[in-house]
C-alpha cells in the first residue's frame, strides 16, 4: 500500500503543482547495558572517556565480541515492524577516517543485514492511517564525539559513545508531505518504546533521522533527491523537509538540476546547506569483517522473541476499538503513548464495568485529565487524579449516583484536595437525587412558576430545554436529566 496522494500534500509552484517523495534512515540507539562488541557501559552522561574498553578505543589486537542482548532487541524491533528476520545476517567493516572514529572503520551491516523488508502503520491527526515499507534493519556502531569548546586551539574527542549500538531503520520512499513524515518517525519511535529496544529520547541523540528529499511533478518518476543528515527533533525533520521541497522546486522551475547531495539543516536559520556533494561521496571499501563471524541464529531463538513481544500500539488500538467500541481517534490519542495507554488501562482495571463505561472512561482520561494536565503542564506519572480516582469517578456516573455535570465538580475537588470521590461525594452531598418525588416537587414548582412558558411549550415542544434547565439549575444538577424530561413530558402534555 502505498501513501495517499491528497490534493493537499501537492505544493504549488510557479509553473504548476509539485509532489514531494520523502524516504527516511533512523537512527536509534539500541537500549542495552553494553555496547555492541564491547563490556563497556552505554549510561548517558558520564566523565568524558569514562565509559570505553580496549575495544572501543581501537587499542592493536583487541577483539569484538558480539552482545547477544543488541542481536535480541534488533530482532524484537524487526519483529515489531512487522518485518523479515534473517537468519544469518553480516557484519562487514565501513572505512573511512574520523577523528572520532579510532578504528579507521565502523562495523556495520551491508549486504546483508539483520533484518529485511517490513511495514509500519503510520496514523494522521485527522485519524487516517497509511503505510510506509520497511526496506531493512541493520546493526552498526556509533562513533565516539567529538568537543570542539573544551580548549581555544585544540578538539577533544570523548569515546564513551564509540561502540553503542544502533539500528539503522531504512524506510522506503512512500512519504509524501512533511506531515506524513513526521507522523512516520513519531509512530516508529512509539513502537520502538513500546518494545523498549529504544528509548526514542532524541534531545540526547539517541534517535536521530537523514531525511531523503525529492520533488517531481504528479505521476512523474521520482526525482533526484538530497539527504539532510542527522535531524535531531519531529518538528526539524517537518522544517527540513518544507525547506528542502521548496529549494529543489526553485531550482528546477528555474530550468536547473537537483545535485545528488548531502545537506545540514540549520535549525535557527530554517535552512538546510550543502555539506557534500555525490562526487565527494565516500568510497568506504566495505568488506566483511575478518574479525567476526556471518551472525546466526535459529528459527526457535526467533519464535521465542516474538512469543514474548509486548501488546504494541495498533494491537491495543484494534483491541480499544472492538472491545469497548472506543473511536479510532481516540484509540490512537490513548495508544501513542505507551504511559497514556497505562494510565487508561489502570482505570479500565479499577472499573467496577469496564466493559460498559471503557467509552466513557476514554473522554474522560483524554478530555479531563489529559486536558488539564497540558494545560497545567503536568506530566501524567505527576497527575494529581490518580487512575483509581478516576475509575471510582467513573463507576459513581455508571452506577447513577452522581451526574456527570456533579462529576465534574467532583474531579475538581479530587484534583485541587485530593481524597476518596466515594467519600466525597457522600460528606458533600453531592448524590444524585432518585427520590422521584422530590424530582416532582420541583418540575410541578416549576410548572406552576411560568404559566407563560407552559403555553409557549406546547406551541414549541422543542421549548423542553427551557424547562430541564430551570429543574437542573433548581436542583444544583443533582438530577438526572433524562428522568426530568421524561417527567416533563407527562406534566406538559407533549
Ligand atoms: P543509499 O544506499 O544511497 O543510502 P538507499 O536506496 O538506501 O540509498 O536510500 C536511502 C533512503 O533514501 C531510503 O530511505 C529511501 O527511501 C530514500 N530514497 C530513495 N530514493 C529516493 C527519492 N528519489 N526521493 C526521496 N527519497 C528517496
Ligand atoms: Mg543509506
Amino acid at each position: 500500500m502505498n501513501a495517499p496522494v491528497k490534493p493537499s500534500n501537492l505544493i504549488k509552484g510557479a509553473t504548476g503543482e509539485w509532489e514531494m517523495v520523502i524516504g527516511i534512515e533512523v537512527h536509534a540507539q539500541v537500549t542495552s547495558n553494553a555496547k555492541l562488541f564491547s563490556a563497556a557501559s552505554t549510561a548517558f552522561g558520564g566523565d568524558p572517556n569514562s565509559h570505553v574498553s580496549l575495544v572501543d578505543a581501537a587499542m592493536p589486537g583487541m577483539l569484538p565480541v558480539i552482545n547477544e542482548e543488541c542481536v535480541r532487541q534488533a530482532v524484537r524491533t524487526g519483529l515489531g515492524l512487522n518485518a523479515r528476520i534473517n537468519l544469518r545476517s553480516v557484519f562487514d567493516r565501513k572505512n573511512y577516517f574520523y577523528p572520532d572514529l579510532p578504528q579507521g572503520y565502523q562495523i556495520s551491516q551491508y549486504k546483508s543485514p539483520i533484518v529485511g523488508e517490513g511495514e509500519v502503520v503510520v496514523d494522521l491527526a485527522d485519524g487516517t492511517s497509511f503505510v510506509v515499507g520497511i526496506e531493512r534493519l541493520h546493526l552498526e556502531q556509533d562513533a565516539g564525539k567529538s568537543l570542539h569548546d573544551q580548549h581555544a586551539d585544540m578538539s577533544a574527542i570523548d569515546l564513551n559513545r564509540s561502540g553503542v549500538a544502533l539500528m539503522e531503520i531504512v524506510s522506503r520512499p512512500d512519504m509524501r508531505s512533511s506531515e506524513q513524515a513526521r507522523a512516520y518517525v513519531t509512530k516508529l519511535r512509539t513502537i520502538l518504546r513500546y518494545l523498549g529496544t529504544c528509548d526514542g529520547d532524541m534531545e540526547k541523540g539517541n534517535l536521530r533521522a537523514d531525511v531523503n528529499v525529492s520533488v517531481r511533478r504528479p505521476g512523474e518518476p521520482f526525482g533526484t533527491r538530497c539527504e539532510i543528515k542527522n535531524v535531531n527533533s519531529i518538528r526539524f525533520i517537518g522544517q527540513a523537509i518544507e525547506h528542502e521541497a521548496r529549494r529543489q522546486i526553485g531550482i528546477l522551475e528555474d530550468g536547473g538540476s537537483i545535485d545528488q547531495e548531502t545537506r545540514l539543516f540549520d535549525p535557527d536559520k530554517g535552512e538546510t546547506r550543502a555539506m557534500r556533494s555525490k562526487e565527494e561521496a565516500h568510497d568506504y571499501r566495505y568488506f566483511p569483517d575478518p574479525d567476526l563471524l556471518p551472525l546466526e541464529f535459529s528459527q526457535s531463538f526467533v519464535d521465542a522473541l516474538k512469543a514474548d513481544l509486548p501488546e504494541l500500539p495498533d494491537q491495543k488500538k484494534g483491541r480499544f476499538i472492538a472491545d469497548l467500541g472506543l473511536t479510532p481517534y481516540d484509540s490512537t490519542v490513548l495508544v501513542s503513548e505507551h504511559e497514556s495507554a497505562n494510565f487508561y488501562e489502570s482505570v479500565l482495571a479499577g472499573l467496577a464495568n469496564a466493559r460498559r463505561d471503557g467509552k466513557v472512561a476514554a473522554n474522560w482520561v483524554i478530555n479531563e485529565l489529559f486536558g488539564r494536565l497540558n494545560k497545567e503542564g503536568v506530566s501524567i506519572a505527576a497527575s494529581p487524579v490518580s487512575a483509581s480516582q478516576l475509575a471510582a469517578i467513573i463507576d459513581l456516573i455508571g452506577e447513577g449516583t452522581i451526574s456527570g455535570k456533579i462529576a465534574k465538580d467532583l474531579f475538581e475537588i479530587v484534583w485541587t484536595e485530593g481524597g476518596d470521590p466515594r467519600v466525597l461525594v457522600e460528606a458533600r452531598g453531592m448524590k444524585q437525587v432518585t427520590d422521584m418525588g422530590a424530582i416532582e416537587k420541583v418540575v410541578d414548582d416549576i410548572v406552576a412558576a411560568n404559566p407563560d412558558k407552559v403555553a409557549q411549550v406546547r406551541a414549541k415542544p422543542q421549548m423542553i430545554g427551557w424547562f430541564v434547565g430551570q429543574v437542573m439549575k433548581a436542583s444544583g444538577g443533582k438530577v438526572n436529566p433524562q428522568a426530568v424530561n421524561d417527567l416533563l413530558k407527562t406534566r406538559l402534555g407533549l
